[in-house]
């Protein structure tokens, strides 16, 4: 699964140009059993199965680096935003830990786990998607990956606003018009109709961040 979505589009011209290594590794190759099982039954009882810590151990000693940082996909790690990937992307080398079933033996959190970054309060079948959204977030990030780096800038979240209205040609179609002013040629007065847009849309859509951008920009002033 994560072979071909990372060998796509972007992210697949960034691996070709070498902007960034992605390597998937099947930690049954760090079973020690001939029928390689990573899962066994949670002491306890309880429904389920939950991934052994021998091959997570062993698998994350194998591949760590000098300062690699190693993070565990998981529903109760902190909730993933802007902050966090652009933390991440600096850095040289991460680990991503895809859980599946009831999730890994709580000694491999405890003892090999850097940081736990959930994608959103719902549960998925493994982590396999979020570690597919992790390094695609991260990936925007990474100098060259983009065609245009502007679009980093003019991305929803930036200065905790929402992106504005985009729109392509024609400049009508079925009876609806693109607003003028992006027709207009007038650089500042799209500006201030784009942030215009943003704010409002913030407003009505996310208060939490319309408060926060607030107290930013009160925070400005003289
Ligand atoms: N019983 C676990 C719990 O409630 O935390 C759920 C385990 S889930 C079925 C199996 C695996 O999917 C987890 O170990 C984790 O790696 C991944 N996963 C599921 N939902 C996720 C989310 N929202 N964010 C990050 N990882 C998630």
């Amino acid at each position: 699964m994560l072979d071909s979505y990372f060998e796509a589009s972007m992210l697949g011209r960034a691996v070709e140009g070498g902007l960034l290594q992605i390597k998937v590794h099947d930690i049954r190759q760090w079973a020690s059993d001939k029928h390689a099982i990573t899962d066994d039954r949670p002491f306890g009882g309880g429904a389920g199965m939950v991934l052994k810590p021998e091959p997570l151990f062993e698998s994350i000693e194998a591949l760590k680096t000098e300062g690699a940082i190693v993070i565990y996909l998981s529903p109760d790690g902190e909730t993933l935003n802007m902050t966090i990937i652009q933390e991440l992307a600096a850095e040289k080398h991460l680990i991503l830990l895809s859980g599946h079933y009831e999730g890994i033996d709580q000694r491999v959190r405890d003892t090999c786990v850097d940081r736990e970054i959930s994608i959103g309060d719902y549960i998925l079948t493994n982590g396999t998607l979020p570690a597919a959204v992790l390094v695609d977030a991260i990936a925007r990030y990474i100098p060259g990956v983009l065609g245009d780096e502007k679009s980093l800038t003019q991305d929803a979240f930036n200065s905790n606003l929402l992106s504005f209205p985009q729109y392509t040609r024609p400049a009508e179609y079925r009876g609806k018009r693109v607003p003028e002013v992006l027709l207009s040629g007038n650089h500042a007065a799209i500006e201030a109709w784009r942030t215009q847009q943003q704010i409002e849309k913030t407003r009505q859509r996310r208060p939490d961040l319309y408060q926060q951008f607030q107290i930013k920009d009160i925070c400005k002033m003289p």
